[in-house]
C-alpha cells in the first residue's frame, strides 16, 4: 500500500521530467501541450472537447443542449428499438476527442488511453453509472483482431475500469460471428439489418441474471452494434444492461 502510495506520489513529478525533456504535440493543433490538464492535448484545444453532463439521450447518451422544456426527441437515434436500459458518452466524436479515437484505433496509439482515463475520472456521472457493473467490450472478429493486434473497445474498458481504481470487472462474455468488415458503405436500414445476429455470447460465458452489465464500445454511431451486443447478452439470460462509449457521432 506504501510502496504504491509513493510511486502515485513521485508520477507526476515523472511525468514533468519526461515532459520537459520529450513535450509531447497537441493532437488538435499540433503545438506544445505545456501545463495542459490533457497530455495530449494543449490547454487551448481542451476546451473544444465536449464533456458529456445531463441532460442527455437516455438511449444513446447525446447531450440536449439547452432543451429544458418539452418532448425530447433525440435525431441522433430515432429509429433505434433499444433492448438495454441507458446509454451514456464522455465525449462527442469531435475535435480531439475524435483524434484520439482514430489514434488508438488506426495509428496503434495506445498512449491516448491516459487521456481517455483522466477524462472519464472527471465526469462523476459516468463514474457513478460504472459502479457495481461488470464491463463487457464489444468485440471484434477475430480475423479483424488479429489483423488489428488489439481491440479498442477493450483497452478503452480497461480505462474504465482504471478511472474507477479497478473496482469493477471485465468480461469478453460476447464473440462476433459475421465478419462485417467496414460496415460504412451500407445505409443505416441495411446496417441494422446485417447487424441483427453478429453478435452471440461465448459458449463458456457465464451470465447471471440480475448482474448489471455495461457494454462498452469506442464509439456510438447508429447503435445498431451495441444494441445487437445488447440482444446476444439478453438471450444468453442478461436482465440489466446498459451502454457506455468514450464518444458519440
Ligand atoms: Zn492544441
Ligand atoms: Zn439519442
Amino acid at each position: 500500500m506504501a510502496i504504491v502510495g509513493i510511486t502515485e506520489t513521485l508520477r507526476p513529478v515523472a511525468r514533468t521530467l519526461r515532459d520537459l525533456v520529450f513535450p509531447p504535440a497537441c493532437l488538435g493543433c499540433g503545438g506544445l501541450c505545456e501545463e495542459s490538464v490533457l497530455r495530449h492535448v494543449c490547454s487551448r484545444c481542451a476546451p473544444m472537447i465536449v464533456r458529456v453532463k445531463k441532460p442527455h439521450c437516455l438511449t444513446c447518451g447525446h447531450p440536449f443542449f439547452g432543451e429544458l422544456a418539452g418532448e425530447r426527441i433525440c435525431p441522433h437515434c430515432e429509429g433505434l428499438r433499444p433492448v438495454y436500459n441507458a446509454a451514456k458518452t464522455v465525449t462527442l466524436f469531435k475535435g480531439p476527442a475524435r483524434e484520439y479515437v482514430l489514434e488508438l484505433k488506426y495509428r496503434h496509439g495506445f498512449y491516448v488511453l491516459e487521456d481517455m482515463r483522466t477524462l472519464i475520472a472527471e465526469n462523476l456521472d459516468i463514474l457513478d453509472f460504472l459502479q457495481g457493473a461488470i464491463l463487457v467490450p464489444v468485440p471484434l472478429h477475430p480475423r479483424k483482431e488479429r489483423e488489428r493486434g488489439f481491440n479498442q473497445s477493450r483497452l478503452i474498458a480497461e480505462a474504465f475500469q482504471q478511472a474507477v481504481l479497478g473496482k469493477i470487472a471485465i468480461a469478453s462474455l460476447l464473440q462476433r460471428r459475421v465478419d462485417t468488415d467496414s460496415q460504412t458503405s451500407f445505409d443505416r436500414r441495411t446496417r441494422q439489418k446485417r447487424m441483427k445476429n453478429a453478435f452471440a455470447a461465448r459458449n463458456q460465458a457465464s451470465i447471471t441474471a440480475n448482474q448489471r452489465y455495461i457494454l462498452v464500445d469506442d464509439v456510438f454511431t447508429t447503435g445498431s452494434t451495441l444494441n445487437s451486443c445488447a440482444h446476444a447478452l439478453a438471450q444468453a439470460g442478461a436482465l440489466n444492461i446498459d451502454v457506455i462509449t468514450f464518444a458519440h457521432g
